[in-house]
């Protein structure tokens, strides 16, 4: 019996274990093929939600689903840690000891924010990247009562709208609270505008200059100085907070790291349209965790995991399976508390932000909610 190996869990590993359960039922109950997950975690979590938790608009339990809950059947699930890849003898070693091979590999890792690598972050600054950091900035908001905000942004990271979202929510939230008069919010941003496409930039500089909200541009994070309250550029400017919110740089899973398959970050290499890992035919990466200069985002992983679930299918039915992934991405934008906009682009194809609108805010409402659907695989 040939297997398909999956590492990861979330959003593109289930995805596409789920769409690769119902594109090959048949083969799975004749044992020709056997579709295996493993995961390191025994539930699964809907990140794009950590973004509501400190305005009080989710609750953890929105969030989270025990996984078996959210993963076909058919699929045998495994609740490990993968700590070894060996591509030449085909196989995947897992922490409590067990060696699984492969007939085809998907690595779908993820990407995981590196707070460690910002001295004097964890002591004097809130990230709403995880669940309980993001809980920790919900109770700091909830004793917010006005004073100097900051938004410090380091690159690359996942969801690369979401800084402009929260930034764009706390203003809204901040007036209707009433403390807006005496809050003064500052966005801070490696690079020459407030995000790295130019539509989208100036999407944000519009709707920030119309908030007085202020940019700093150039602003690499260095390090916080919890004494004084300020976040620390490389070149040394200093900014003063009362309330400090961080989206550090990520790296690529520990994994990628420490089996030296992927470059420096932990990002994997991959053909762009094909999805393989570089230089090998039955590996393929999906998800957060490839080299893809496209964001980090549920969608992307949606988009390729229905490219790659086709191929996988044909192969193993003896086809060629050559469907080729585009750089579809789709993001909704929170531009408020009640308004929204979206983009959509791929590769040839640049994004261009549509007006934001009440309409929007409720489509990526259902979004939200229709994650649960959306993972089985049948959207
Ligand atoms: C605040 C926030 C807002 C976001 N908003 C949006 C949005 O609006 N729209 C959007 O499209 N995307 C959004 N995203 C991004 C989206 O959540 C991610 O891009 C998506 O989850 C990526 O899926 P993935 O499967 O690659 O990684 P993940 O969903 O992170 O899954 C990776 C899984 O691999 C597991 N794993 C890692 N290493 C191992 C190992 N060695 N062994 C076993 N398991 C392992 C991890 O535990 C994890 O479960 C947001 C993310 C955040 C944090």
């Amino acid at each position: 019996m040939k297997r398909i190996l999956i590492i990861g869990g979330g959003t593109a590993g289930t995805m596409l274990g789920n769409k690769l359960a119902k594109g090959l039922a048949n083969e799975i109950v004749e044992t020709e093929i056997c579709i295996t997950i493993i995961s390191e975690k025994d539930y699964h979590v809907y990140q794009p939600g950590y973004l509501y938790i400190p305005f009080h608009l989710k609750q953890p339990e929105d969030l989270i689903r025990p996984i078996e809950q959210v993963m076909d059947s058919k699929i045998e699930l495994i609740i490990d840690k993968a700590v070894e890849i060996n591509t030449v003898a085909k196989s995947v070693t897992l922490k409590k000891g067990a060696t699984l091979s492969y007939d085809y590999l998907i690595i779908a890792t993820g990407s995981h924010p590196q707070s460690v690598e910002i001295p004097g972050l964890d002591e004097a600054g809130h990230i709403f990247y995880e669940m309980d950091r993001a809980l920790k900035l919900r109770e700091a908001m909830d004793h917010f009562d006005g004073g100097k905000v900051v938004v410090a942004v380091g690159l690359p990271h996942k969801c690369p709208v979401a800084p402009l979202e929260f930034t764009m929510m706390f203003e809204d939230w901040a007036r209707q609270r009433g403390i807006r008069e005496k809050t003064e919010i500052t966005y801070a941003y490696p690079l020459a505008g407030p995000y790295g496409t130019a539509s989208v930039a100036e999407l944000a500089t519009k709707e920030f200059g119309e908030r007085d909200i202020s940019i700093e541009t150039f602003f690499m994070i260095d390090h916080v100085d919890p004494k004084t309250k300020e976040v620390v550029s490389m070149d040394g400017t200093r900014l003063p907070f009362d309330l400090l919110v961080v989206i550090p740089p990520h790296k690529g899973s520990d994994l990628v790291r420490e089996v030296g398959l992927g470059d420096s970050g932990g990002w994997l290499p991959v053909d762009r349209h094909k999805l393989n890992l570089e230089n090998k035919e039955d590996v393929f990466v999906v998800g957060d965790a490839t080299n893809l200069p496209i964001s980090k985002a549920g969608s992307t992983a949606h988009f390729e995991s229905e490219i790659l679930a086709e191929n996988l299918i044909d192969k193993v039915k003896g086809l060629s399976g050559n469907r080729r992934y585009n750089g579809k991405v789709f993001c909704f934008i929170e531009t408020g508390l009640h308004k929204a906009t979206y983009i959509s682009f791929d590769y040839d194809n640049p994004p261009k932000p549509v007006t934001p609108s009440k309409m929007v805010h409720y489509a990526k409402a259902a979004y939200n909610s229709g994650h649960w659907v959306n993972l089985k695989g049948i959207m």
